[in-house]
């Protein structure tokens, strides 16, 4: 199981919605900064979305399938 908790490791900004990984400071796309109260937040919405992991790990193989029929296609 370690592989879907690393992919569902991850939060959403609460400034932007971006999503961030555990463990960064700042929003990569907004730069607004964590504080710990911003964590707390981030915190609850990821139990939330912990759920959702799953699916998630679904759409990101389905994109992984799509790219290799593309490569396939071009290259043919
Ligand atoms: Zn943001």
């Amino acid at each position: 199981m370690k592989k879907l908790g690393s992919i569902s490791k991850k939060y959403a900004c609460v400034s932007c919605g971006y999503w961030v990984v555990k463990g960064v400071l700042a929003c990569g796309n907004c730069l607004h900064e964590f504080t710990s109260d911003d964590c707390d937040k981030m915190m609850v919405e990821y139990q939330l979305n912990k759920k959702e992991g799953f699916s998630d790990l679904v759409i990101i193989m389905l994109g992984v399938v799509l790219l290799i029929g593309l490569i396939l296609m071009v290259t043919k």
